[in-house]
């Protein structure tokens, strides 16, 4: 972390007043349920975005990023203008911007950020970096907010200030996660319960497979599901999808117009009810239960909600065919990562059988790493 300290000195000639990390997350369960009050299970990865800060009193926020080939970008607090398109730089500037919406008094900071996380690939590099910037500037201005507050903040700065319209889950994950945990979430109020997920105790690992692909029909995608779900919703008569119980689906489904609502209802109202079997499961202590739900919560993706894409499939149905416990994507789609749930001694076998099937699709190999459950959003240095 020094290292972020010492660039944060070459570059603004000054000390740092501090360096602080926000994880990115995999989400083991609960996949575009956030946006319906739904429930979600996500961990925390070991991967960070990193940032260096120092407070300014005089209106001017410097921003830089080391993994971006570009200069220092400089604004001005009091000038912040939602959607004016700053690129990357927007996840930053926009938590300054949602902090003094708020009413909090930002007067100006130095930051430098560097980030593990990969980018683009479903394991919200963007959560982590706006998670960051906005757990910083709360502890340089020494602004009262708890961490779900926080999160809330940071949301309000992708959705407002970036354009993107994303739930609350991958605010919260980055901000509340804890080591050797899930996060089971109610995204509808916030109530929180670390689950314990241990597993190198029960002899199992998950691994994150990056399928390195992304493709451009997400963005418009994303809007036309979450239109669907809220027009199910409104038929319904229900405030939220979330209201809709599992055993109530079936007469659900038949009051509802259209085949697509029909399928996405499907999919939100069950994919909740595999979050509360996840975490029956993991209290009862049986966590190789687990793995057959990740996959039916896949097919639920790509069948109903249809957000899927090929080389997701292939990473599921290759880890599977290989031996793995269970395997579903994750975030949302259409590129991006899927998680497997394998024995220990088949990690080996099972990102072998991934290598050699995109291999023989002639695709670029994929990123496959093993997700540790770490901790959330803090000061490091
Ligand atoms: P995801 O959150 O799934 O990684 P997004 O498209 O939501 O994907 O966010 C990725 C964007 O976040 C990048 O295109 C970039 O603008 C910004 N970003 C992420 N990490 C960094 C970083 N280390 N430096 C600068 N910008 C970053
Ligand atoms: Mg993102």
């Amino acid at each position: 972390m020094s290292e972020v300290a010492a660039a944060f000195r070459e570059l603004y000639g000054t000390e740092p007043d501090g360096v602080w990390a926000a994880p990115g997350r995999v989400n083991l369960i609960g996949e575009y349920t956030d946006f319906n009050e739904g429930f979600v299970m996500p961990l925390a990865l070991p991967h960070t975005a990193v940032a260096a800060v120092s407070r300014r009193t005089d209106g001017v926020l410097r921003i830089h990023s080391a993994d971006i080939d570009g200069p220092l970008v400089e604004l001005r607090v009091d000038e912040l203008e939602p959607l004016s398109g700053a690129g990357w730089a927007a996840y930053p500037a926009g938590v300054v911007w949602a902090l003094r919406e708020a009413g909090h008094e930002v007067t100006g900071a130095d930051i430098h950020l560097t980030s593990t996380v990969p980018t683009g690939a479903g394991l919200s590099s963007s959560a982590a970096l706006e998670v960051v910037t906005a757990l910083a500037l709360r502890d340089v201005f020494q602004i009262h907010l708890s961490m779900d507050e926080l999160a809330r903040l940071a949301q309000q700065a992708e959705n407002s200030f970036v354009g993107v319209p994303c739930g609350i889950m991958d605010q919260t994950a980055s901000a509340c996660c804890t080591a050797g945990h899930v996060l089971h979430l109610d995204t509808r109020d916030l109530a929180m319960r670390q689950i314990p997920f241990d597993l190198p105790a029960h002899g199992l690992r998950l691994l994150v497979v990056d399928t390195r692909v992304k493709h451009a029909l997400g963005d418009g995608a994303y809007a036309e599901r979450r239109a669907g779900c809220e027009r199910g919703a409104r038929e319904l008569g229900v405030r939220s999808l979330r209201e809709v119980a599992y055993a109530q689906l079936p007469e659900a489904l038949v009051q509802l117009s259209s085949p697509t609502v029909r399928d996405y209802v499907r999919h939100v109202v069950s994919d909740n009810e595999r979050v509360a079997r996840v975490a029956s499961l993991l209290a009862a202590g049986d966590v190789r239960g687990v793995g057959p739900v990740l996959t039916e919560g896949h097919a639920s993706l790509r069948d109903d909600l249809r957000v899927s894409c090929a080389e997701l499939d292939l990473v599921v149905d290759t880890a599977v065919a290989a031996g793995a416990l269970g395997a579903r994507m994750t975030g949302g789609g259409f590129g991006g990562s899927a998680i497997v749930l394998v024995e220990e001694p088949a990690v080996g076998p099972v990102s072998k059988a991934l290598v050699a099937a995109f291999e023989g699709a002639g695709l670029t190999r994929p990123r496959v790493f093993e997700a540790v459950p770490s901790a959330g959003a803090r000061r490091v240095g």
